[in-house]
């Protein structure tokens, strides 16, 4: 299989935090791939290093089959990119933005595909950045990175900041992008996000790849916290045959929180035994789903 991006025990330090702590990763051509992890996990910087803005310390990365120190305007050209910060020129209209994007790539843009890409985002392109909202600026950083139908997008955090329904629109485009025949390595906190668009993952963590898997997987280690109000008051010990399926916490005589790892069918089967007047399920955000699974430093 054509590898797109292979990174080596990837290694970068910024004085004494160890941001990257040989970070190793391949993505073959055409995947989806999810780059998973919480705040400060290391996203940003292993990007940051597969596009030479920043120099790991050690460990090798080809994208494309270029090594970035040696051939970053090679890598820039043929990446469509989308930084976790876009810093754009305030005083320019979007178009004039995006016109500026084309000629640094060559000016070989049909500007078509511009105008539509822009319509699907609901993006006015005749708006200075100064006015925009931060949403509407990260829509212009989605459309930049897609414009040149590059044949490998990075971005990070691509929906960040977008309401609901143009994060659907952002994952329609994405998904367009990689049926035309785009690689996709993207970075993301949020679950849901990664098990509808990656084929697969890798969760970092504190500067170290903690898994590797398809998003199915995912399912089988994810965290749900179930509240259930009781009809009456319930004694903790009563509550004993639920424990085997989950971590239960009291918040009331009547009112307990649990915690249920993987599929629910055995531990709703076993509450169904209880008078319940009302019940809610969670599913936690990935770094809860983190502090469960690696909370000790290793997996459970
Ligand atoms: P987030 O989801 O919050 O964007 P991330 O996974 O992208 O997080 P990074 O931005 O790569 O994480 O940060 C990894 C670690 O390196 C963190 O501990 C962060 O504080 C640290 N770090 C990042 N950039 C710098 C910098 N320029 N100087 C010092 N420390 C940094």
């Amino acid at each position: 299989m054509n590898k797109i991006i292979e990174i080596e025990n990837l290694t970068k330090n910024y004085g004494k935090v160890k941001a990257l702590k040989g970070v190793t990763l391949d993505v073959n051509q055409g995947e989806v791939f999810g780059f998973l992890g919480p705040n400060g996990a290391g996203k940003t910087t292993t990007i940051r290093c597969m596009l030479d803005m920043i120099r790991p310390q050690g460990g090798s990365i080809r994208v494309l089959g270029y090594d970035p120190q040696k051939d970053p305007v090679a890598v820039r050209a043929k990446v469509g990119y989308l930084p976790g910060e876009l810093n754009l020129e305030g005083n320019l209209k979007v178009s004039q933005v995006l016109h500026y994007f084309n000629d640094l790539r060559g000016n070989q843009l049909d500007w078509g595909r511009v105008k539509a890409l822009a319509a699907q985002l609901e993006l006015d392109l005749n708006v200075a950045i100064k006015n925009m909202s931060k949403g509407n600026k990260q829509k212009v950083g989605v459309v930049q990175a897609l414009m040149h139908r590059p044949e490998l997008l990075i971005l990070d955090e691509p929906t960040s900041g977008l309401d609901p329904l143009m994060q659907h629109q952002v994952y329609r485009l994405l998904k367009e992008a990689n049926r035309e025949g785009a690689t996709i390595f993207f970075s993301s906190h949020i679950i849901k996000e990664v098990e509808g668009l990656a084929n697969r993952i890798a969760i970092i963590r504190d500067g170290v790849i903690v898994e590797e898997a398809d998003p199915s997987q995912l399912m089988t280690m994810e965290m749900r916290r179930i509240r259930v109000r009781f009809i009456d008051a319930v004694p903790e010990e009563s509550l004993a045959p639920l424990a085997q399926f989950s971590k239960v916490h009291r918040e009331r005589q009547d009112m307990y929180s649990f915690q249920v790892k993987g599929e629910v069918d055995g531990f709703i089967k076993a509450l169904a035994a209880y008078p319940i007047a009302d019940l809610d399920v969670e599913r936690p955000s990935l770094e809860e789903v983190f502090l469960t699974y690696y909370a000790a430093g290793g997996k459970e």
